[in-house]
């Protein structure tokens, strides 16, 4: 209904525009207009269809947490889920690294300064990390960051398909905007946030996410305190997800580590590494994964509509 209503709306307002100027223009100009008619309509439908219409969005001094940010000129898109299907649940898919620039800069690891309580690509105990890094190298001399981009883009797809809207808090080569900034814009527009990575072993050791420490400290730290347990789920149905899908998974699925993303997430929120320098990251396995992981959102989303109608009695 919505999209039909669309649909008439934009076809209506460029039909009057070139009924009104018929009469004053040349016959080429009248035929240019109608050109135009036809492409607008036609970009219409398509918008219809589809349901979907893009934006894009700055970083805002507003956000709860931004004076932490160092690198944040970029912007993010959100592609917003007009759809049939649309569920209104907004997923953020981070495509890890691809800042150029980023290790020029730190930031601190914690809101409240304090050190970090594992080890990581920053060690334990330090205060400040770099900003954003650019990642490993696959084993056979591919950047991290291009097979992390293509599948968020491939994740996005199959996200709004299923009624989500998706904010890409990076949809290109090189976006400025670093983990911090990254992870406010998340906390403003989305409803939970999944970073995409490969690990930096040379196993193919399979896929895992980042948990949260069980260190009472860091657990008590706002905003941790009060969203470590969505972060958990998360991740847990996100490994599950994969699980469904037969993609390998390593140990458990799990491995704790004090991440800058989880020390500043107010929605639930997981880095999950897909593999390492080692891992099959071929269109298939990249489409088979971002299934699972779809299934994973789902699942996730499933559990906290079923935690609130428990809560609210109903
Ligand atoms: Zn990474």
């Amino acid at each position: 209904m919505r999209k039909y209503r669309m649909a008439v709306l934009a076809v209506a307002a460029v039909i009057g525009l070139s009924c009104q100027r018929a009469g004053v223009v040349q016959a080429e100009t009248w035929t240019d207009l109608e050109i135009q008619a036809a492409e607008e309509s036609t970009k219409a439908e398509e918008k219809a269809e589809t349901g979907i219409v893009r934006k894009e969005l700055a970083f805002s001094e507003e956000f709860p947490y931004s004076q932490f940010s160092a690198i944040h000129t970029g912007t993010a898109v959100l592609y917003e889920n007009h759809g049939e299907y649309a569920n209104g649940i907004v997923v953020c898919l981070n495509a890890g690294h691809g800042c150029k620039g980023g290790e020029q800069y730190k930031t601190y690891c914690h809101p409240d300064k304090t050190p970090k309580v594992t080890g990581g690509s920053t060690k334990a105990g330090a205060v400040k990390a770099t900003a954003i890094n650019s990642g490993m190298t696959f084993s056979d001399g591919t950047p991290e960051h291009k097979v992390t981009l293509a599948m968020a883009q491939i994740l996005r797809e199959k996200l709004l398909n299923k009624g989500y809207s998706v904010l890409m808090v990076r949809d290109s080569e090189d976006e400025q905007l670093d983990n911090i900034a990254r992870t406010v814009m998340a906390n403003a527009y989305a409803d939970c946030h999944i970073s995409i990575h490969w690990d930096s072993t040379q196993s193919d050791k399979g896929a895992f996410f980042m948990s949260v420490p069980s260190d009472s400290s860091y657990r008590n730290m706002e905003p941790v305190a009060s969203h470590w347990q969505d972060h958990e789920l998360l991740g847990k149905h996100l490994i599950q997800g994969l699980r469904t899908r037969d993609v390998k998974i390593f140990g458990d699925g799990e491995m704790e580590m004090d991440l800058t993303q989880t020390s500043y997430s107010t929605v639930p929120s997981v880095d999950i590494e897909l593999g390492d320098k080692k891992s099959d990251y071929g269109q298939s396995a990249l489409e088979n994964m971002a299934e699972g992981l779809a299934v994973g959102v789902d699942g996730f989303f499933a559990e906290k509509e079923a935690q609130r109608t428990a809560e609210s009695g109903i």
